[in-house]
This record gives C-alpha cells, structure tokens and sequence, in this order.
C-alpha cells in the first residue's frame, strides 16, 4: 500500500460546507484582501491562544520578519537562535538586517540549549528566538531566565506550535511575542500560505499591523491618521488573504479534534516503535509544558537513510527535518561557521526521520509503517 507522507484532503472534504458559507460572506462583502474575515480570524485565534493580539499575514516566515522589526531588531543587533530549525527562522532575522547567531540544541528537544544561548551571549546581543519543534516546546522558563538575565527580548517561532501550552501560557506567548503559521501541513492548515503573530503588547501588534500594510509612508499618512509621531517606516505587502482566513475560520472550531487524531497515532506509533533496536522514538513532554501537539512524530535511526529508502520501497513517503543544519548551509558561509560546531544538531540532522503524520491516517496505515520500520530495525541487526 502507498501512504503519503501528508494528506489533508479528506479533512477538507468534511469541512467543505463551512468553507463555503464563509467564502460566501466574504464574497457577499466584497472585500477579498484585509477585511473581515482575516479580523474574525484574528478574534478566533485569541479565544484559542489567549493572546491580546493577534495580526494576520500572508506567511509565518512573514509574520516573524515583521515582529522581528516591530521588536526593534535591526542592523547592528545580534540574534540568538538554534542552527536546527526551519530555514525562516534565521532568515527572518537577516532580512530584519541583524545577525543571527546559532547555537546548539538540547537532544531531547530539539530546541535550544539554554546554557548555549547564555554562553553565545555578547554585547550586541539584542534577542535570542527559541524555535518549537515537532512536538515539543523550548525549556522556557530555563530561556526567559537567560534572557531576564541579560535585558534580551524573547521572539519565539512558534509557527509550528499552535495548541502548545508551556505552564498555561501558549506558545508565542512566554516572550516579546511569536508567530503561526498556517502552512497546508501545518496543524491548523489553510489551502495555500498564511500566518500570524499574536503577542500581548500593545506597541508590538501595532506595529506589526502598520508594517504589513506598507508601513507609514511618512508624515503625510501620519497626518491623516491622526498619529502625530508616525515614524516613517516601509514595511511590505504581508496582509492576510480573505480567502485562506475563511478556510481557516471554518477550520479552527476543529482544531482539537485534529490536535486528538494526531495524538492518537502518535500514541500508537510510539507503542509499537518503543522497543526497536537502532530506533528512537521521540521523547515525551515534560511537566511544565502543559500538553503535547504533535506536528511532526520524529524519529531517530542509527541507518536513517537506509531506514527511508526502505520505506520509500514499501510505499511510504519520509521527511527529513531537517538535512543540513543552518550553520552549514551554503548562504550563510560569511559567518564563519564550520562541521563539527555543533554536534548535537549534526547528529540530529543525521538521524531524524519523520513518518507520516496527519488526523486522517488509517490504521491500516500506521500499522504498515509500523511494520516496515520493525522489519528494517529487525535486519539490519
Ligand atoms: C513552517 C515554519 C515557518 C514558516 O512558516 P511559513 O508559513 O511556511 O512561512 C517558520 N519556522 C518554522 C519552525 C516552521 O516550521
């Protein structure tokens, strides 16, 4: 049997009719880019999170450029953020025109190591960006403590971490702010790109909603706007797309049921992977972080790629998150960074392997899996 490393259409299917009825509204209301269903968005997302604010954007990676910018990063600054994550995290904060520098990650985690960010510390430090992982968030109390410590803003990227609470605050929350992102495979999916930043500050959110509209373009806008000290800030077309907020307002009231499923073949891959040999499965969550979302189950084999090829002959699409850790990648050679660096990320980068995960999977399908990785265990030994 084939089973596709991620697969949202059903999920769809059963949606489809609250799609419409929004896509109705918005088509009724005539406004397709910032209006109203992106703010009805915003208003569901703070139910769900418990953020103050929230603004809409057209990404994640978008989302977290402009709170980097609203936060006040920029050239000059340095940002502490781990070298094993999504691409956009680092990015981000180069576009944001500051430095990123990386450090190494805890092993169980994934997220970074709260002694290395304290150690990477230096005075043009300005913020350090705990990145949440698969399922797992940062040791945040051990982070905030660090950045208390040393007056550095904590911006999370905390795109893959909706439903992931940490001591009863959500993910994105803990800090200055942090951003979701609403990317297909992600957790809350949308039918093409979109994102958000929720944060409880009131200068921040303002900021991020002026920024992604273009900025204020001067004391002429100011004037109009009745703001009297307007900066004069360009920022970029980020908004949020009228047709993906009315996908993913017809999504969110299910998104527990979707953060269930997933726990479910989480839990049921877990019982039949535990005991392998040359397979880790992944840890569980600690006390603080309140629950446990499971974007991605990962896992870690001695063989990884031959583990995936074996699948991939089974019919089983993999994922490697992620190949080559961002201190090693070809476009960010001017900082200086060399193999060897940071070794705990190194070997994760070697060994990781996602399995198919979404809401939907059947359990004739996580059975299959299951059993081509055991058979895989099982030989090589
Ligand atoms: C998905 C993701 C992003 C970017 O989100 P997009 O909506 O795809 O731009 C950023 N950081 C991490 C860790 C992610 O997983």
């Amino acid at each position: 049997m084939t089973v596709p490393f991620f697969d949202g259409r059903r999920s769809f299917t059963d949606e489809w009719p609250d799609i419409e009825s929004h896509l109705v509204e918005m088509f009724e209301y005539g406004k397709f880019s910032h209006g109203r269903k992106t703010e009805q968005l915003e208003r569901a997302v703070r139910l769900f999170t418990g953020a103050r604010y929230a603004i809409g954007m057209n990404s994640g990676s978008d989302a977290l450029l402009l709170l980097l910018r609203a936060a006040g990063i920029g050239p000059g600054d340095e940002v502490i953020v781990p070298c094993y994550t999504f691409f956009a995290s680092a990015s981000a904060i180069c576009h944001a025109g500051a430095t990123p520098v990386f450090v190494d990650i805890d092993p169980e985690t994934y997220a970074v190591d709260p002694a290395a960010v304290a150690a990477a510390i230096t005075e043009r430090t300005k913020a350090v960006m705990p990145v949440h992982l698969f399922n797992r968030m940062a040791d945040m109390s051990a982070v905030s403590a660090v950045a208390a410590r040393h007056g550095l803003s904590v911006i999370e990227d905390s795109a893959e971490a909706i439903g992931m609470f940490y001591d009863g605050v959500h993910a994105g929350l803990c800090g200055a702010g942090g951003v979701l992102s609403f990317f297909p495979t992600k957790t809350l999916g949308a039918l093409g790109d979109a994102g958000m930043v929720i944060t409880d500050d009131p200068l921040i959110a303002d900021r991020c909603a002026v920024l992604r509209h273009h900025g204020r373009m001067g004391q002429t806008i100011g004037r109009i706007s009745g703001i009297s000290n307007a900066a004069s800030v360009s920022g970029t077309n980020s908004k949020m797309d009228e047709v993906q907020a009315s996908v993913l307002l017809a999504r969110i009231p299910r998104l527990d049921r979707a953060i269930a499923r997933r726990a479910l073949w989480a839990r049921f891959y877990d019982r039949r992977l535990a005991d392998l040999p040359g397979v880790r499965i992944p840890a569980r969550h600690t006390q603080r972080q309140s629950n446990q979302v499971w974007y991605v189950y990962l896992i870690e084999a001695e063989d990884r790629d031959g583990l995936a090829e074996h699948l991939r002959r089974r019919g089983i699409d993999t994922e490697i998150y992620y190949p080559q850790p961002l201190h090693l990648q070809p476009c960010f050679a001017d900082l200086g960074y060399r193999e060897g660096d940071f070794p705990i990320a190194e070997r994760a980068a070697r060994r990781a392997l996602a399995l198919p995960l979404y809401p939907d999977l059947t359990e004739e399908a996580a059975d299959w899996v299951c059993r081509a990785v055991a058979e895989f265990a099982w030989s090589v030994r």
